[in-house]
C-alpha cells in the first residue's frame, strides 16, 4: 500500500491480522480467568505510573511488548467490572456480541456526525432506538415515525443535559441560546436524584441555586405534592419553573419516583418532564417490570443506559424525546463546511444536532449485535435471573440475625446494614473488599451507612451471590467477635 520509495511506520495488514488474533485471545483468556483476580484492584496510588517510562518512545515498539505490559502493568491496576463477583455501584456490564460490535465499529472507524458522513451509522441507530421503544414498551411518541425519536448518547449525564437545554430553549423561546440565562429559570428533581442533574444545571447556566431538591417519602421517592408546592412558591416569587427530572431507580436505593403523579404536576404547570431511568430502565424489557415506567407516556424525554444492565459495553446511552424539533432547535448549528445536499433536503436525521459533541462513534453496531444475539427472550431471561437473585438475597437479609434492610428495594438492588451500626457495617465493607473475592459499595440512607448489593454483571450466577452472602456473614462474625 505504501509508495515503494517512502518509508512507512504503519502496521501492515498481515501483521495487524496476526496481532488482532492474539488480542482477541488475550481478551477471551481475560474473561475466562476474570474470577481469579481480586475484584477491587489492590494497586497503590501511583503504582501503575511508576512502571511506565517517563518519556514516550522515540522509536516504535513491537506488539509483543505492548501486550505483555497489558498483562503485567495494566491488569493489576484494573478493578474487574466484568467479574461476576462485582456487586458495586451499578453494573457496567458487557458481552461477547457487544465486544465484537465494538471491534467492527473501530475497524470501520467512521465518524457519523451527519447522515451523509455514513448513512448506515445514522440509520442503524435510528432503527435500534425504534427497536428499544418496542422492546421496553415505551410510548410510541418516542419512535422516529412520530414527531419524536431516539439517539445514542455517551452517557445519561449527557442525555439529561440535552433535555435540560431543550427545556430551557422551549421555555425562553430560544432566548437563552442567544442572550444567556436570566437567572430566573428554576429546575426540580428529587433530593435522591443523581448528581448529573446538578451538573447539568451548572453547565447549562441555570445555576445550582436554581435547582430545587424536592422532598422524598419513606421509600426515597419524590413527593409530587412537595413538588407542586415548591413550584407554586417559586412562581409566586416571580421565578420561572421550566424543568423537572424524575428518577426511575435512584442511584442510592433504586427508588421509583411516581412518574404518573409527577406528570400531573408538570402538565398543570406546563413544565418539561424528563425521566432518568439510567440503570433500572432495562428491566422494562420484561413485561412484569414495566410498571416502573407508569406515567412515562406523559414525559417529554426519557433516558436509560444499555451500558449499565443491558450487556452492551460502555458507552451506550439511549435518549428519547417526544418532540425532536425542540431538541434539535436547541442544539442545531450549521456552519458552511458541514452543509450537504442530504442535510439541506431535510429528509434525514443529522445526529450531531441531537447532542453536545459534533463527532460521534458508530455505537449502534454493538447494540444491534446484542439485541440480535440474545433476542428479546434471551435478554428477558437474564434480567429476570438478576432480579430473582437480588430478591432471594433480600430474603436472606430479612431473616438474618446480624443484618437488616435499609429500605425495601425493588428489582436488582438490595440495601442493607449490620444491626450493630455504621462503624461495624463500614468495617465489614472494607474487609470484604480488601479480601478481593467480591466488591460492593455503600450509600447513606436516613443517615445510616448502608451497603448496596447490586446484581447485574453479565455472568453473575446464584453461586456468586451465595458465596458473597457467606463472606459477609463470616466477616461480620469476625468483626463483631460473635
Ligand atoms: N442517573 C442515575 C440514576 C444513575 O445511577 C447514574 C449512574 O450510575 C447516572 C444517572 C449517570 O450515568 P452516566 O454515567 O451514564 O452519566
Amino acid at each position: 500500500m505504501n509508495d515503494k520509495d517512502q518509508p512507512s511506520y504503519h502496521m501492515d495488514l498481515e501483521e495487524f491480522r496476526q496481532n488482532a488474533y492474539r488480542t482477541i485471545d488475550w481478551v477471551v483468556d481475560y474473561l475466562a480467568n476474570v474470577e481469579s483476580y481480586p475484584v477491587l484492584s489492590q494497586a497503590e496510588p501511583n503504582e501503575v505510573r511508576r512502571q511506565l517510562p517517563a518519556e514516550p518512545p522515540e522509536k516504535g515498539e513491537g506488539y509483543d511488548a505492548m501486550l505483555r505490559d497489558m498483562t503485567e502493568i495494566v491488569l493489576p491496576g484494573i478493578t474487574h467490572w466484568q467479574s461476576p463477583n462485582f456487586f458495586a455501584f451499578f453494573p457496567a456490564n458487557s458481552s461477547p456480541p457487544a465486544i465484537l460490535g465494538e471491534i467492527l465499529s473501530a475497524g470501520l472507524g467512521v465518524q457519523g456526525m451527519s447522515w451523509a458522513t455514513s448513512p448506515a451509522c445514522t440509520e442503524l441507530e435510528t432503527h435500534m432506538m425504534d427497536w428499544l421503544v418496542q422492546m421496553l414498551g415505551l410510548p410510541e411518541r418516542y419512535a422516529s415515525h412520530t414527531d419524536g425519536g431516539g439517539v445514542i448518547q455517551h452517557s445519561a449525564s449527557d442525555a439529561t443535559l440535552c433535555a435540560l437545554l431543550a427545556a430551557r430553549e422551549r421555555t425562553t423561546g430560544g432566548g437563552s441560546n442567544k442572550a444567556g440565562c436570566d437567572g430566573q429559570l428554576v429546575a426540580y428533581t428529587s433530593a435522591q436524584a443523581h448528581s448529573s442533574i446538578e451538573k447539568a444545571c451548572m453547565i447549562a447556566g441555570i445555576g445550582t441555586e436554581n435547582l430545587r431538591l424536592v422532598d422524598v417519602d419513606e421509600n426515597f421517592a419524590m413527593r409530587p405534592e412537595a413538588l407542586d408546592a415548591q413550584i407554586r412558591a417559586d412562581k409566586a416569587a416571580g421565578l420561572v419553573p421550566f424543568f423537572v427530572c424524575t428518577c426511575v431507580g435512584t442511584t442510592s436505593s433504586l427508588a421509583l419516583d411516581p412518574v404518573a403523579e409527577v406528570a400531573k404536576v408538570t402538565s398543570a404547570h406546563e413544565l418539561w418532564l424528563h425521566v432518568d431511568a439510567a440503570m433500572a430502565g432495562t428491566a422494562a424489557i420484561c413485561p412484569e417490570f414495566r410498571f416502573i415506567n407508569d406515567g412515562v407516556e406523559s414525559a417529554d424525554s426519557y433516558t436509560f443506559n444499555p451500558h449499565k444492565w443491558m450487556f452492551t459495553n460502555f458507552d451506550c446511552n439511549a435518549f428519547f424525546v417526544a418532540d425532536r424539533a425542540a431538541l434539535i432547535s436547541a442544539l442545531s448549528i450549521l456552519p458552511e463546511y458541514l452543509r450537504n445536499q442530504a442535510t439541506d433536503s431535510g429528509a434525514v436525521f443529522d445526529y450531531r444536532d441531537w447532542h453536545v459533541p459534533l463527532g460521534r462513534r458508530f455505537r449502534a453496531i454493538k447494540l444491534w449485535f446484542v439485541i440480535r444475539y440474545y433476542g428479546v427472550q434471551g435478554l428477558q431471561h437474564h434480567i429476570r435471573e438478576h432480579v430473582a437473585l437480588a430478591q432471594e438475597f433480600k430474603q436472606w437479609v430479612i431473616h438474618s440475625d446480624d443484618f437488616e434492610l435499609g429500605v425495601d428495594t425493588p428489582l436488582n438492588l438490595v440495601c442493607f446494614r449490620h444491626r450493630d451500626g455504621d462503624a461495624v457495617t463500614e468495617q465489614i465493607m472494607h474487609t470484604v473488599n480488601r479480601g478481593g473475592d467480591m466488591y460492593l459499595t455503600h450509600t447513606r440512607l436516613d443517615d445510616h451507612f448502608t451497603l448496596r448489593m447490586s446484581i447485574g454483571q453479565t455472568n453473575t450466577q446464584r453461586r456468586h451471590v451465595t458465596s458473597a452472602w457467606e463472606q459477609l456473614q463470616a466477616v461480620a462474625s469476625a468483626v463483631t467477635g460473635s
